[in-house]
């Protein structure tokens, strides 16, 4: 399974706010199997989530936006989601009613908070006001940190993927004397190599099959200069 993450607000692009959902959020999806193909942040404004979210629902198996769910001026998340798939938002009941046993009102509630993508399953905000919402593959979740958290959770199951195994060998050198190093391991091995240098080189070896990660790890720790304990 293929994903894109699709972060939502003018604060993030201003770097205001650090982005931590968009890395929780792939981090999951990794753990997960799940492969995230794309992480976009895009303004709070209705015509670039639209074009962004239609494009991503094409490519990918699913779409998970967050950011700009509440009831105030600049959360256009919804409406920008239901322009991409060319629906109209539509009150929701379930929505409506889970407020409802939340201890609000109709009238307590802003405008448009219940108001989600006709035809869309609503996602319960355990832990904040505003729905999320499932559609055609594309997955609104809220802004807020927690209540994000707390309403992936939710749905996490329904994202899955090929579990991959990962194996760490940090080495003492230069990056660029170990790129022979690296390349015998990637012939030897059915590996993926990840070189993510800075102060040591952290290696990364990656396989669907555990012992192959296991062996190549091995491999590697016996050819690298590791660091002092
Ligand atoms: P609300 O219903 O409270 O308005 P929301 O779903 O509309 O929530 P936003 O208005 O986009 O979400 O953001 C609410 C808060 O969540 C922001 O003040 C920001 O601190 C935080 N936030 C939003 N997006 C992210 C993100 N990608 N990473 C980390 N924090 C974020
Ligand atoms: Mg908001």
């Amino acid at each position: 399974m293929n994903v894109a993450v699709v972060t939502v607000g003018d604060e993030l692009l201003a770097g205001r706010t650090t982005n931590t959902n968009a890395t929780w959020l792939c981090e999951r999806l990794d753990d997960r199997g799940v492969s995230v193909e794309r992480v976009t942040t895009v303004p709070d404004r209705i015509a670039d989530i639209a074009r962004v979210v239609n494009e991503y629902r094409a490519e990918y198996d699913a779409v998970v936006v967050t950011g700009g769910l509440g009831p105030t001026h600049d959360d256009v998340t919804m409406a920008g989601v239901a322009a991409a798939v060319g629906r109209s938002l539509e009150e929701h009941g379930d929505a409506l009613a889970w407020l409802e046993e939340d201890g609000y009102s109709r009238a307590d509630l802003t405008d448009g908070t219940t108001h989600l993508p006709s035809g869309a399953r609503a996602l319960h905000n355990e832990t904040g006001v505003a729905p999320g919402a499932v559609l055609e593959g594309i997955y609104v979740l809220p802004g807020v940190p927690s209540e994000m958290k707390a309403m992936f959770e939710s749905i996490e199951s329904e994202f899955a993927g090929t579990r991959t195994y990962r194996e760490e060998v940090i080495a003492d050198e230069p990056e660029s004397a170990l790129l022979d190093r690296i390349a015998d391991v990637r012939e030897r091995f059915d590996v993926d190599v990840g070189s993510y240098p800075g102060g040591t080189v952290r290696l990364s070896l990656q396989s669907t099959d555990e012992a192959t990660v296991a062996e190549a790890a091995a491999w590697l720790r016996e050819r690298v200069d590791e660091p002092d304990e």
